[in-house]
């Protein structure tokens, strides 16, 4: 860090994400990092390849265009040390490979991101890691859960899909007491709203894919470690070789630059909408950390500094109708909300959760959850959008 640097640490956090990773005088001034297309990185004589002896040796040890990027996340994360990898699932299992040995036992949160329990259920059952699954919403009881050979915890707030929020304070309490690792994956909130290493976690992740990028046209993940824990996590990657791509990262800071107003603006259409929806008749209960109503409210409000834009409704059905149809009609009633998983992208979209795969957290009772990923449009036509899916559901 340069010294203007140590001075950008008590900026307001629109002014961090302005100036955060990349001095331009290091590079000619220019005020955008270059992106570096590498594999081979040329040493002056053979004595100084022999020592490594120049900041860079090869590429899939980092360039000045991933340095840009990492040095931004670990400013934003307050973080020792940050890998970049190519997608969010990515960082989430690298996360736990790197801290997972056969034979150990890992707490994973039942409200998970769907492709991440896939890959406890199967690799990491495969390479003798016990895997047990907990409510999201158990707080400092998980002491109960911890065994000898407990290794780490796995957290995700808000969960994904029915938005449970966690007590990380709490959790990460027990879990260093039992000196287990705890991993957050952070992707709802970004560091901009909500600062793991802030309550304790070890391990922050999240998926570029979503907010950083905001185009819906990149994949990629971050990992972001404590002083205690980068030595392990650089290592793990190192022996992994996963690198995120140079027109990535470059186009992941360029997003990160803009982030804050967009996520300003996620936020305030999202609240606007599930407003609405809450006293919408076909809707029986919204599933949104921001909403007052919402079960996890108080912790949100307690640990968060604002809201992503995306969330879950319960539509109202009399209970014996086929749930999924309802859901199908409405979905196909939108035409300014997309069809598409992911999400963080300027364009609305919706889908119908699929909760079959949870052990613990309980599937809602009134009828089929719609996920709305909620993005940079008009909130009124945003809504005109929604009557036209209630509409459809009514008129078939
Ligand atoms: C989307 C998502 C991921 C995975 O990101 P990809 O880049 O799509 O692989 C991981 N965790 C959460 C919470 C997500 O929403």
């Amino acid at each position: 860090m340069s010294k203007s640097d140590d001075r950008l640490n008590q900026t307001g956090p629109n002014t961090q994400l302005v100036r955060a990773g990349y001095d331009p005088f290091n590079y000619h001034g220019f005020i955008n990092p270059p992106t570096i297309h590498a594999s081979t990185v040329l040493f002056p004589d053979a004595q100084t390849m022999e020592q490594h002896g120049q900041k860079y040796t090869y590429a899939t040890r980092g360039t000045p265009t991933t340095d840009a990027l990492c040095n931004a996340i670990n400013e934003l994360e307050g973080a020792a040390g940050t890998v970049l990898v190519p997608s969010g699932l990515a960082a989430v299992t690298i996360g736990l490979l790197a801290y997972l040995s056969p034979g150990d036992h890992a707490l994973i949160v039942d409200s998970v991101y769907g492709n991440v329990r896939h890959f406890c259920d199967t690799m990491l059952a495969r390479f003798g890691i016990e895997i047990e699954y907990y409510d999201p919403t158990v707080g400092a009881e998980i002491k109960a859960l911890f065994r000898a050979n407990t290794k780490l915890v796995h957290t995700e707030a808000p969960g994904s899909n029915t938005f449970e929020m966690q007590d990380i304070l709490a959790i990460a309490e027990v879990a260093h007491r039992h000196d287990a690792v705890i991993t957050m994956d952070n992707t709802w909130a970004t560091p901009l709203y909500f600062k793991p290493l802030d309550f304790g976690v070890d391990i922050s992740i999240q998926a570029s894919t979503k907010y950083p990028a905001g185009h819906a046209d990149i994949l990629f993940g971050t990992i972001s470690a404590n002083a205690k824990h980068w030595r392990k996590l650089r290592q793990a990657n190192g022996a992994l070789g996963f690198c995120g791509t140079p027109d990535d990262a470059y186009q992941v800071l360029r997003g990160l630059r803009t982030m804050g107003v967009r996520l300003e603006r996620h936020q305030a259409n999202a609240l606007a909408v599930a407003t609405w929806l809450e006293g919408h008749d076909e809707v029986a209960r919204v599933l949104y950390p921001a909403l007052q109503s919402f079960p996890g409210h108080d912790i949100w409000r307690r640990d968060f500094k604002g809201a992503g834009g995306v969330f879950s409704f319960v539509l109202a059905t009399d209970r014996k109708e086929d749930f999924r149809l309802r859901a199908h009609r409405f979905l196909d009633g939108l035409s300014l909300f997309g069809l598409g998983y992911s999400w963080g992208g300027f364009q609305s979209l919706a889908l119908a959760v699929d909760l079959s795969d949870r052990r613990l957290v309980q599937l809602p009772e009134e009828g089929p959850l719609i996920r709305l990923q909620i993005g940079l449009e008009d909130v009124r036509d945003l809504i005109a959008d929604l009557e036209r899916g209630f509409a459809a559901i009514a008129t078939a």
